[in-house]
């Protein structure tokens, strides 16, 4: 299987894609891990981006398409993957084209997880984490609080929201993602490799409907 999956940001793409990559043994795809075992391992993609990841700059989207090509140029390339956060845009969707037709290994599948702006600013705006470096629990306001307001269950350690996690961050976001994925969503819809799941039950309820769109006689 050769799987793209799509959301928004704080969709759960990230966590689906884990689950599926056990399931279904697909080497699991993002570009931030490609990006630090670039860098690491010093390729010729990774110098020429380590000096952005070095300024805290984000890695400009044609270097991005060249990491993924990279990967894909080693002689252990996978041969069965699933792609969180990649392509985010028509542009890389063409590149990343080019890139498996070259070796012969065409995507078979996008699914695009649905949830309304709305549920993913509440999700977001909504998380807690402990910042003890051993504990790290995480809580939501709504749907794992913890026992006592702003205290760690676990370690009594004063909770503390990531600076990332407010409403201005959340939905300038989701803006982007939205610009990005105009193009994206109706050029893999054309091409009848599109399905869309409703992504806001729990994650066993997603990770069912997904399953069940990749393997319909549930095999
Ligand atoms: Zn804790």
């Amino acid at each position: 299987m050769r799987l793209i999956l799509l959301g928004p940001p704080g969709c759960g793409k990230g966590t689906q894609a884990k689950l599926l990559s056990r399931r279904l043994d697909l080497e699991h795809i993002g570009t931030g891990d490609l990006l630090r075992a670039a860098i690491r391992n010093t390729t010729p993609v990774g110098a020429r981006a380590r000096p952005f990841v070095d300024t805290g700059n984000l890695v400009p989207d044609d270097l991005v398409n060249e990491l993924v090509a990279e990967r894909f140029q080693r002689t252990d390339r996978p041969s069965r993957f699933v792609m969180d956060g990649y392509p985010r845009t028509l542009a890389q969707a063409h590149a990343f084209e080019q890139v498996l037709a070259q070796w012969k290994l065409p995507v078979e599948s996008v699914i695009l997880m649905n949830v309304s702006d709305a549920e993913i600013t509440r999700r977001v705006t909504g998380r807690w984490s402990c910042p003890t470096p051993n504990c790290k629990a995480t809580y939501h306001v709504e749907n794992n609080p913890p026992r006592v307001a702003g205290v760690c269950d676990e370690c009594g350690g004063r909770l503390i929201q990531r600076a990332d996690d407010n409403v201005d961050t959340v939905r300038a976001r989701l803006k982007v993602y939205h610009n990005d994925t105009s193009g994206l969503i109706p050029y893999y819809r054309q091409r009848g490799l599109l399905s869309e799941v409703e992504g806001s039950g729990s994650i066993e309820q997603i990770y069912a409907s997904i399953l069940g769109i990749l393997q319909p006689q549930g095999g």
